[in-house]
């Protein structure tokens, strides 16, 4: 059973910023609105991550080291049409294998926290802990016992980096969540709560404003304010798709390559019909821009999505690629011709 979860937990947990993004989209699936990340040595050392959400019941904190120990599907059918972040039910089996975990939690109706350690994979029994409610996981020496998997992370600047990215990219989704990074005892980022996203309208219905407040402001913290000056508000929908979001213009040169955000039902997702349409439509009226910058967040019924195409590389499959392609071809022409007017 351990091999078998050190084996998985190399596919799955790749670097700690696979564990983070992991534990990330955990926190968000508790209905947590403030998260706290700490990390030591790139993550390698140290991951923490302390959230405000539902918490886990005692009976359930060693279930939720085990594989397929997912809360998340009731059915065969839910597969099919995956809301909420996670849906394997791996991810915290994979970083038992791999590291020292600790995983403290409480839910609104303890009078107190509880906690279970993972060491060497073995899972301990529920001790009592003093916890705020809320979950908090901690793990320690991320590929310990497996030195072949640890020989591929990078230096801890580059893991940190890895890990800055996958914060930013969740940072970004939930303009409703406050969140902070610490590296080595220094805050990297400390983001405040925007209004929550159902009062703003931004999944959903067009309202047209939705960026002016809680989701501009976020993309302004983490992008710079050059960003937002440098961009276009995109918004656009046809059926049962909208876009919405900021596409920058040519004069927006800081780190362009980086700057490529694009949401899926609020996922992070590389995709290459959606590239491809994106890079069409500004080479089409901008003629020119190899690494265009934007932070863009598409919706669209879940049936209409394949997200389990490889969750842990942040791929999707839409069942009409093509439909798709040529509305945010369409809705991003419209938006980047019109400062031409
Ligand atoms: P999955 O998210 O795919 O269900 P995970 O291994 O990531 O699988 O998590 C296992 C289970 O542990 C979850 O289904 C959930 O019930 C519980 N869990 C994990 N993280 C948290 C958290 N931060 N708050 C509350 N419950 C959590
Ligand atoms: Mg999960």
């Amino acid at each position: 059973e351990l091999l078998i979860n050190q084996i998985a937990a190399g596919e799955v947990i790749e670097r700690p910023a696979a564990a983070l993004k992991e534990l990330l989209e955990n926190s968000l699936d508790a209905g947590a609105t403030d998260i706290t990340v700490q990390l030591d040595n790139g993550g390698i050392k140290l991951l923490r991550i302390r959230d405000n959400g539902r918490g886990i019941v005692r009976d359930e904190l060693a279930l939720a080291l085990m594989r397929h120990a997912t809360s998340k599907i009731a059915s065969l059918d839910d597969l099919q049409s995956v809301e909420s972040m996670g849906f394997r039910g791996e991810a915290l089996a994979s970083m038992a294998a791999v590291a020292q975990l600790t995983l403290s939690s409480r839910t609104a109706h303890d009078t107190h926290g509880w906690m279970v350690e993972a060491i060497d994979g073995r899972i301990s029994e529920a001790a009592p802990a003093s916890h705020p409610p809320g979950t908090t996981i901690e793990l320690r020496e991320l590929y310990f016992n497996t030195p072949a998997r640890r020989k591929f992370l990078k230096s801890e600047a580059t893991e940190f980096a890895h890990c800055e990215e996958a914060f930013k990219r969740i940072a970004l989704s939930r303009p409703d969540v406050g969140f902070s990074l610490q590296h080595n005892g220094r805050t990297v980022w400390q983001l405040n709560p925007g209004l929550r996203i159902e009062d703003r309208g931004l999944r959903g219905e067009d309202d047209g404003g939705w960026m002016q407040n809680a989701a501009l402001k976020r993309v302004a913290a983490l992008l710079g304010a050059e960003f937002g000056n440098a961009a276009v508000p995109v918004s656009g929908s046809a059926a049962n798709l909208t876009l919405h979001g900021l596409a920058a213009l040519p004069a927006y040169s800081r780190g362009n390559r980086d700057a490529q955000y694009f949401f899926v039902n609020g996922r992070f997702v590389r995709d290459k019909v959606a590239s491809h349409a994106l890079r069409q439509a500004y080479q089409d009226i901008l003629h020119h821009q190899r690494h265009p910058a934007f932070v863009l967040f598409l919706e669209l019924p879940a049936e209409q999505v394949d997200v389990n195409v490889h969750p842990a590389k942040s791929e999707v499959r839409f069942r009409e690629g093509q439909g798709i392609h040529q509305f945010i071809f369409h809705t991003l022409q419209q938006a980047l011709a019109a400062p031409a007017l």
